[in-house]
């Protein structure tokens, strides 16, 4: 048996208008024809300069403070020289030696305890082109040269697959939280290397390490993960020694085949890119980009505070959408409980049966009007039937909360005098039941509230019946 030893690095693509530094649209996905969203600039033209992207920043250190990182007020560029078509520039403009952000971290539940992930470090790069292969040919495509990256580097924090998936998910929702990106794996905007390493349980010092890449699932990086473990194992198993390589993983046969040892590690000559100066960021600029709340801390609120059931908690901490939602209907109404009940038995169940692909965007009411549905089923002037009815009546019509209960008649009577009438009705035509309630039957109180509901047409809370049987009987 042996301990896994892991750390990642992660490539976010960051979700901004533009490129890096230049003026192109930065739409890899959306990108028709080739070169498109190409100029001179990301073309790397004679005499072109770069020019730093002000939103990238901004995007960069909201997701790095919402990772908990310290921001440096002063970060550099370092320029990575190499050869590849895909790079017209013949280097790379990244962050070697003083990165934007760093030391922080990432929490979050694996098989339902709360652990804590250290980050290493988070700097910004750009991207290379694309290069496709057709036939003999190879053809470039720069629409992606010089679009954006944030590159997340961990601690050796990872035990488990578990851990690597529940940090990625998290970190995923986090980009998504703090607008600065989708982090969709398919779509590559978010793509992962794992280091791994084994040794035996109680060793402190940690044994070399492989690096896999090309994962571009959550699948693949498990599939991956349980693979490396095998083939080291059988390495030490063996006297043998594991040698600091990187590999290239590949997922329709399931294995793994060097890429590169340590040896031949490129040489990439860093040294201060001289085109760009220091990036410095003010103290107020940082406060300024500060997340109030991260998907854990809601998390953990809805959990603790709001003592709402797991699942639960987690689906309205999932998505920003659905969890900024959720907060603003629970100041409308005070009542997280119920508000989570509307929110996931009643809207979550209608965008699903749906076809027309509604979401929290789309909505045609205003949240004060769902607020105001439960707000008037707290106090009694509604039934929980009846709200079910004016919610499906919002969806379809432009019509308020307080109309649609005129117009359809569904405000609940409190009228105490003609309830009472009622219940003394069902009391005197049910005189048989009401004997055998009083000697043995206790669960006949059921039938008198059932009863009382069906002479009020449905249209009184059952709550109030309950009540008043407990006085009458
Ligand atoms: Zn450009």
């Amino acid at each position: 048996m042996y301990e896994l030893v892991m750390w990642l690095e992660t490539h976010v693509r960051v979700k901004s208008k533009t490129k890096m530094f230049c003026s192109c649209k930065n739409a890899v996905e959306l990108a028709g024809e080739p070169n498109e969203n190409t100029c001179p600039v990301c073309m790397w033209f004679p005499g072109m300069l770069p020019v730093l992207n002000e939103e990238i920043v901004n995007l960069a250190v909201r997701a790095g403070l919402a990772m908990k990182c310290t921001v440096n007020k002063i970060s550099n560029f370092d320029r990575k020289s190499y050869f590849y078509p895909d790079l017209p520039a013949g280097y790379q403009i990244t962050q070697l030696y003083h990165p934007i952000v760093e030391h922080g971290e990432v929490k979050t539940f694996v098989n339902g305890e709360l652990k804590t992930f250290h980050i290493h470090r988070m700097h910004i790069e750009n991207d290379a082109g694309k290069l496709v292969h057709a036939g003999s040919k190879t053809l470039c495509d720069y629409n992606r040269a010089w679009s954006p990256l944030m590159e997340i580097v961990t601690e050796p924090d990872f035990r488990s697959k578990e851990d690597v998936i529940a940090y990625l998910e998290e970190l995923q929702k986090i980009m998504r939280f703090c607008w600065a990106s989708d982090a969709d794996m398919e779509k590559w905007q978010l793509r992962c290397d794992v280091n791994i390493s084994l040794r035996k349980p109680g060793e402190t010092e940690f044994r070399n390490r492989v690096e896999i890449k090309n994962l571009n699932s959550f699948a693949s990086i498990s599939r991956a993960i349980d693979t490396e473990y095998k083939r080291q194992a059988k390495i030490y198993d063996a006297g043998g020694k594991i040698d600091q390589e990187t590999r290239w993983w590949n997922d329709e046969k399931w294995v793994s085949s060097p890429l590169r040892s340590k040896e031949d590690a490129m040489d990439y000559r860093y040294f201060p890119e001289p085109d760009l100066p220091p990036l410095v960021l003010t103290d107020e600029y940082i406060e300024a980009r500060k997340i109030d709340e991260l998907p854990i801390d809601r998390r953990l609120k809805y959990l603790n505070e709001y003592k709402l059931q797991e699942d639960d908690a987690r689906i309205l901490s999932n998505e920003k959408n659905i969890s900024d939602y959720f907060e603003q209907i629970v100041k409308l109404t005070s009542d997280p409980k119920k508000s989570c009940s509307y929110i996931t038995t009643v809207l979550l169940a209608h965008f699903k049966e749906s076809d027309d692909n509604v979401s929290f965007d789309s909505l045609k009411f205003d949240i004060e009007q769902l607020a105001s549905v439960i707000n008037l089923v707290n106090k009694n002037e509604l039934s929980s039937t009846n709200a079910k009815v004016v919610i499906e009546e919002l969806f379809m019509n432009w019509w308020k909360t307080n109309e649609i209960i005129e117009r359809l008649w569904l405000k609940q009577t409190n009228d105490m005098w003609a309830l009472e009438e009622i219940v003394k009705k069902v009391i005197e035509n049910n005189s048989t039941q009401v004997e055998q309630y009083k000697a043995w039957n206790e669960k006949l109180f059921w039938f008198f509230v059932w009863q009382a509901m069906k002479e009020s047409k449905w249209a009184w809370n059952p709550k109030i019946f309950n009540d008043l049987f407990k006085k009458y009987l």
